[in-house]
């Protein structure tokens, strides 16, 4: 049983996932959640679908005990966030993740910066996915990272999915009051809550209540 019982990234039907909204909050009820965020790929829903994408979450969630939110996982891109004013304006939060290849952690690093500085992110999706092929950054780095996430109020995920960020990185957003969520990145409803791992590695850094993003819906 979790204590944080929370899982701010689930996929569906409206992008790569192969649940319905409906189905993963049906998932999240059974497995004890008091909070969770269906966050589809803004690829796939920022456009014609948008408007149904939002609605049906908000349709599905109020008939729901749980809080349901609304969230949507956009890409970093050398450009920039892929996720518009009006599509932000519209959510509860907005996840923006890294999904495309990099070569040096330093050009991760780069990519993660432009979200750290931009209005509409609220969350890093899956910090640190890519160190295992890219090589990993130096501390020096790292706390530019740190610092700017500090300074602009952005918040981490613990990703169960991947595994990341690393234990000293968590326990160094929770030391400058950087804000964590727990994520499963969820691409089938039977997988929305599966956060255990996210939940251990918050525990282990000394992580409390007050350091989630979201506490005052647990
Ligand atoms: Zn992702
Ligand atoms: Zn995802």
């Amino acid at each position: 049983m979790l204590g944080f019982p929370h899982d701010t990234h689930t996929h569906t039907v409206y992008s790569d996932g192969i649940g319905s909204i409906a189905d993963n909050i049906a998932s999240a009820e059974e497995k004890g959640l008091k909070l969770l965020g269906i966050t589809d790929h803004s690829h796939y829903v920022v456009g014609k679908t948008f408007n149904r994408y939002v609605r049906e979450i908000r349709r599905w969630g109020n008939e729901s005990e749980i809080t349901v939110l609304a969230g949507i996982e956009g890409n970093i891109t050398p450009n920039g966030i892929d996720v518009p004013d009006f599509v932000a304006k519209k959510l509860d939060y907005v996840i923006v993740s890294v999904h495309e290849w990099v070569d040096t952690p330093e050009e991760y690093l780069e990519l993660v910066k432009l979200a750290l500085i931009d209005e509409n992110v609220d969350v890093i999706g899956h910090f640190g996915a890519n160190f295992p092929y890219v090589g990993f950054p130096s501390v020096e780095e790292l706390n530019e990272v740190l610092e700017l996430a500090e300074a602009n109020g952005k918040a981490f995920e613990i990703s169960s999915r991947y595994r990341v960020p690393e234990l000293d990185f968590i326990r160094e957003c929770i030391k400058r009051g950087i804000k964590l969520t727990f994520a499963s990145d969820a691409h089938f409803p039977e997988g929305v809550g599966n956060v255990g791992w996210s939940e251990k590695v918050f525990k282990k850094a000394g992580g409390k209540r007050e350091d989630l993003l979201f506490e005052e819906f647990l």
